[in-house]
């Protein structure tokens, strides 16, 4: 392979490699963003159970805040299922903890790794 050729794949594989951490940290940004907005919902559902302690799940103000909450939980489970797919890593099936994709036993919870 000539010089210059070496010089391209090279560039080229560099390029990748940034565009790859690029769109990481970008999804990492993304997820930032949504747990300060699923923290800030928590937070509202706490202030209407402090000023009603009388305050039911099927008030509509909870009922429309916890679909909220769990729609943003979604969301950040996703992303972060989709970070740990793009570093070669896949979800326990018991805790979820991102995992190298070999191993045969989660270092978290212990229990064996399917496939
Ligand atoms: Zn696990």
């Amino acid at each position: 392979m000539e010089f210059s050729e070496k010089v391209k794949e090279t560039a080229a594989k560099a390029g990748r490699t940034v565009n790859a951490w690029a769109d990481c940290a970008a999804a990492h940004l993304d997820v930032l963003t949504l747990e300060s907005s699923r923290d800030k919902l928590f937070a509202e559902l706490g202030r209407l159970f402090y000023h009603d302690p009388s305050l039911t799940a099927t008030d509509p103000r909870v009922v429309r805040l916890t679909a909220h909450l769990k729609e943003i939980c979604a969301k950040i489970d996703a992303k972060k299922e989709a970070i740990a797919s793009a570093k070669g890593k896949i979800p326990c099936s018991h805790c979820g903890r991102p995992l190298p994709a070999d191993y045969a036993f989660c270092p978290h919870c212990g229990r064996p790794c399917e496939k």
